[in-house]
């Protein structure tokens, strides 16, 4: 037989004597802190970049991604092309897939023939 252990009167908890006010100071703080930690994931998730064709405001990226999940084997994932754009100043992204949209994927082959041809010639 295992005997119970002494439960301890419980502390009232200190949140209960909190104002208004403090309470409003403790979000403020829980926000900025979950903003940093947010930060920080972007950070150890930033995508490393293969390739890059702007075409017109908006710069195409093929990159690899790091999900941030803890027990993801298959990281990186990719590489896939990602859309970056501005947008009231803001730099906005969205995924785009395997295969950059024609237009854009014929400015870069052609880039890239240019390239070539360059190294060609030299
Ligand atoms: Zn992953």
């Amino acid at each position: 037989m295992v005997k119970p252990m002494p439960r301890k009167a419980k502390a009232p908890s200190p949140l209960t004597n909190l104002s208004e006010k403090e309470i409003a100071q403790l979000r403020e703080i829980d926000e900025r802190l979950s903003r940093v930690a947010q930060e920080r994931r972007a950070s150890l998730t930033r995508p490393s970049v293969h390739a890059e064709q702007t075409f017109g405001s908006i710069t195409f990226r093929y990159e690899t991604v790091r999900c941030g999940k803890k027990n993801c084997t298959r990281c990186p994932h990719g590489p896939y092309w990602y859309a970056y754009w501005k947008e009231n100043g803001r730099t906005r992204s969205r995924y785009v897939g395997r295969i950059l949209p024609t237009k854009a994927r014929e400015v870069y082959e052609e880039k890239q023939r240019a390239k070539l041809d360059r190294v060609k010639t030299a």
